[in-house]
């Protein structure tokens, strides 16, 4: 055998033994692109340091109608990984994943996240059609509204990155964990937590018999409801109140919370409203005493507020995602239960009624955002 060459041995140690990593250039990040900033949220909490997360639609813009943009194809077309609801929330996805034809985040292509799946739809309409309205015609696509469903949505996230960069497996599974205890803490409080662990919270949740099961117990001699923390103790004073929304995109958070909705502004999803259909749910509002009214911050708030006057009912206007001012999921349902408390105890206090001038009950939720000279603007 020929004795090999002093060029010949370095290319050999050079393939053989580990490159050390150059400095300063860190392993390539995963990709990815969230068509909503809430999904987006949940994947960087997951990625960690290993994602580059892109979100499209933030929570002050109609999810559904969002207007393409040339960046966005080519957003996608770099991605890795894509994050979509999965259903027609998203109405734009599919005119924008056919221009990016990027087959790696296909749907059904490991790079696909549909946040929605193993999620149970809530109006899920007897047959698939747009007769029902033009849109949601698989089910209730608003999962987000509910942190509880988060959980589900993270899961889901979270086994998407897996597929796409195993390397990381164990940070993404260890954050997902991170992410679940952390809705559960803010959702039922570290009391009830400890106590019970987030699986049988889960389970009492999935049966609707939390507050029940709450309430018929005791424990070293208090009730348990007593220990039970979060936004669902702040959620109490709404508990079995009746509300009235614009869009039907709040009965994952109105099931969660025990709100009943007894009427929609919009009727039909994505049909604007008749004058006569608004004149009725008005009446209703009058009749049946429902003394609030919920709607995203993108509907026509000229409308929203003047249903509310004339019914007699507080307008909470809230964004429907993290946004600039309302920077992660946290803040954001916070802002959310907050909001729709405020509004229910505002009314409970005898404030005059909305419209007047310089009253703060006629500007609960956003509008108390963009009006930072109110006291009761959000906390931190
Ligand atoms: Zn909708």
């Amino acid at each position: 055998m020929r004795r090999r060459s002093w060029f010949e041995m370095v290319v050999i140690l050079a393939l053989v033994l580990p490159s050390p990593a150059p400095r300063g250039t860190a392993q390539p990040r995963v990709r990815v692109v969230a068509t909503l900033t809430n999904y987006g949220f949940v994947a960087q909490f997951i990625g960690g340091p290993h994602v580059d997360v892109v979100s499209i639609a933030d929570g002050t813009e109609d999810p559904h109608f969002v207007k393409p943009k040339p960046s966005y194809a080519v957003l996608v077309q770099n991605a890795d990984l894509f994050i979509s609801t999965g259903l027609d929330l998203e109405l734009w996805e599919p005119a924008l994943l056919a221009k990016a034809g990027n087959a790696r985040v296909m749907p059904g292509s490991p790079g696909y996240v549909a946040a929605a799946a193993g999620i149970p739809l809530l109006e899920v309409p007897a047959t698939a059609s747009r007769a029902e309205g033009d849109i949601h015609i698989y089910g209730n696509p608003h999962i987000y509204t509910s942190p509880w469903l988060m959980k589900r949505v993270a899961t889901n996230i979270a086994q998407g990155l897996i597929r796409v960069d195993s390397a990381h497996r164990d940070v993404y599974e260890r954050n997902l964990q991170r992410f679940k205890d952390e809705v559960d803490r803010r959702l039922f409080g570290d009391a009830l937590v400890q106590m019970f662990g987030g699986d049988l919270l889960d389970r009492l949740v999935e049966s609707g018999q939390l507050i029940s099961f709450l309430q018929s117990k005791t424990y070293q001699g208090r009730p348990l409801i007593d220990r039970l923390g979060g936004w669902l103790k702040a959620g109490l004073v709404f508990r079995d109140r009746k509300v009235v929304c614009y869009h039907k995109d709040w009965v994952y958070f109105a099931t969660l919370f025990g709100q009943q909705i007894v009427d929609y502004i919009e009727p039909k999803p994505g049909i604007p409203p008749s004058p006569q259909h608004v004149a009725q749910v008005i009446e209703r509002m009058q009749r049946e005493n429902v003394r609030v009214l919920i709607a995203a911050v993108y509907f026509d708030q000229g409308k929203v507020r003047t249903v509310a006057e004339r019914a007699g009912a507080v307008p909470v206007v809230i964004p429907m995602g993290v946004t600039a001012q309302v920077p992660t999921y946290w803040d954001v349902v916070d802002f959310w239960v907050r909001s729709i408390a405020d509004a229910f105890q505002a009314r409970a206090s005898g404030h005059p009624a909305v419209g007047e001038s310089g009253n703060p009950v006629g500007r609960v939720g956003w509008m108390t955002v963009l009006a930072p000279e109110v006291d009761d603007g959000p906390g931190p």
